[in-house]
């Protein structure tokens, strides 16, 4: 695996570090195992992955992608990471993203771009393009991401690769570097459904160390995975969201998305179409939540306790907030800037009712939507992004084209339901198309069952 890493990353760049040695001696520690030890552990003990650089691991550098963690070795591991290490998984390194998560191209990265492996004048989608990355090029079997409004999904869909974000706190977030904590979810990057159910349920559970984590256990994802190859949806009722195909979305990625669905339909599914009339205020609740928790979770880069730190110049008054600003304005880039300016300003008093206020509102608005469409129908379906994977530098320029990339994924961040995006072949370009799934709060396995069917 360390070979084809070598070998692929000239061209793909999808790691920021390749933790090799250290996943060697994992790999011998696993090896070594006696045959009854190795009988206890899960099915992918063994098997090695990549982890999204927004992850904290211990020992190995953690940056977020950006340069005001550039240096820093996190003393402790992520939960998901010790549940990793705990089924004897070798962990390859740390793959690229858009700094903090923030975009949908993996261009906003402080250190490189990532190519896709499909094209590599294209993107890959973002932010978690490194690990979708990494996975379509074979240069890992499985990999972690995390979504906040589709940076799982989203590169998923662009690298032909299958991307799923579980139920809000259906998976531990300690340990995972805070983007907006109410939309946050660690999850799966994996080449097929059953991987992802499989990854799904070892990274999955109850976790005291984060509070918004559910005090449930993990769901059957992988006997519904299981199921659903049978290929068999007799009974299975799936809702076709109005509002996230037609108008806006380019004619190769419908094509695919209907051909898609009318599989589903010959394998017994009854589909019948759903309306969420909200969904078309979800982008702008999202771009006012979102920041605004940027702007609180991000305040603790200051320069005193990780990471960079920067002087300001010696005709500046030495003081500490002196020291946070020249720290700051040399450790964030332009995107996280941005957003942290538009949160500071929807967070103050005086807007905050008219901005803040009203997003909070439109996200209830949004999860009644759902709750109605559940109603009607057990999963919901969609295309997963508009458009197939675009070229470097075509959405830099125009943050708001960037920011309509995620119009499919982030009605589902916002309500915490699971979603996840499978490859749904090819688009008239010849590159990859994502079909979504929406399931029911932490009912994960609902979407397992027919994602399996389909692939
Ligand atoms: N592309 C979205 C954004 O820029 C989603 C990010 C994410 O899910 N981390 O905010």
């Amino acid at each position: 695996q360390l070979d084809v890493i070598d070998a692929a990353e000239p061209s793909i760049k999808a790691f920021l570090t390749v933790s090799g040695e250290a996943a060697l001696e994992q790999a011998d520690a696993f090896d070594n195992l006696s045959d009854s030890e190795k009988a206890e552990l899960p099915e992918l003990a063994g098997v090695p992955i990549a982890i999204k650089d927004m992850i904290v691991t211990k020992g190995i550098q953690t940056t977020a992608a950006s340069r005001i963690l550039e240096g820093w070795i996190p003393p402790y591991d992520a939960t998901v990471i010790e549940k990793l290490k705990a089924a004897h998984m070798p962990l390859l390194g740390k793959t690229n993203l858009d700094e903090f998560a923030q975009g949908s191209s993996t261009e906003h990265s402080a250190y490189q771009n990532t190519s896709n492996p499909w094209d590599v004048e294209r993107v890959p989608g973002g932010s978690g393009g490194g690990s979708a990355a990494a996975v379509s090029a074979f240069e890992a079997p499985l990999a972690l991401g995390t979504d906040t409004g589709g940076s799982i999904r989203q590169p998923g869909a662009l690298t032909g690769t299958v991307g799923v974000k579980p139920t809000y706190g259906g998976v531990s977030r300690f340990g995972a570097i805070a983007m907006a904590s109410s939309l946050d979810q660690i999850g799966p990057v994996t080449r097929t459904v059953l991987d992802s159910a499989l990854l799904q349920e070892i990274i999955g559970g109850h976790d005291k160390r984060d509070s918004t984590s559910i005090p449930e256990g993990p769901r059957p994802m992988v006997a519904a995975a299981r199921e659903g190859q049978r290929r068999d949806l007799k009974g299975l009722k799936v809702g076709l969201v109005k509002e996230l195909n037609g108008e806006g979305f380019q004619p190769g990625v419908e094509a695919r998305f209907h051909e898609a669905v009318d599989m589903l339909t010959a394998m017994g599914a009854e589909v019948v179409e759903v309306s969420c009339p909200n969904f078309k205020y979800s982008l702008g609740a999202y771009y006012i939540i979102m920041p605004s928790e940027v702007s609180s979770n991000l305040a603790r880069y200051d320069g005193m306790r990780y990471g960079l730190r920067v002087m300001p110049p010696e005709d500046v008054a030495q003081t500490a907030a002196n020291m946070m600003a020249t720290t700051r304005e040399a450790g964030f880039g332009d995107e996280v800037k941005r957003r942290i300016i538009l949160g500071t300003y929807a967070l103050s008093a005086g807007y905050y009712d008219a901005w803040y206020g009203s997003a909070q509102k439109v996200r209830t608005l949004i999860i009644n939507d759902f709750k109605k469409a559940f109603e009607q129908a057990d999963v919901l379906v969609s295309p997963t992004s508009p458009t197939t994977a675009f070229k470097f530098g075509e959405k830099m320029d125009d943050p708001l084209a960037m920011y309509m990339n995620d119009i499919a994924t982030i009605p589902a961040n916002l309500a915490g339901v699971p979603a996840m995006s499978i490859p749904a072949g090819l688009s008239d370009d010849g590159l990859p198309v994502g079909f979504q799934f929406i399931a029911p709060q932490q009912r994960d396995e609902v979407m397992y069952k027919p994602a399996a069917a389909l692939e």
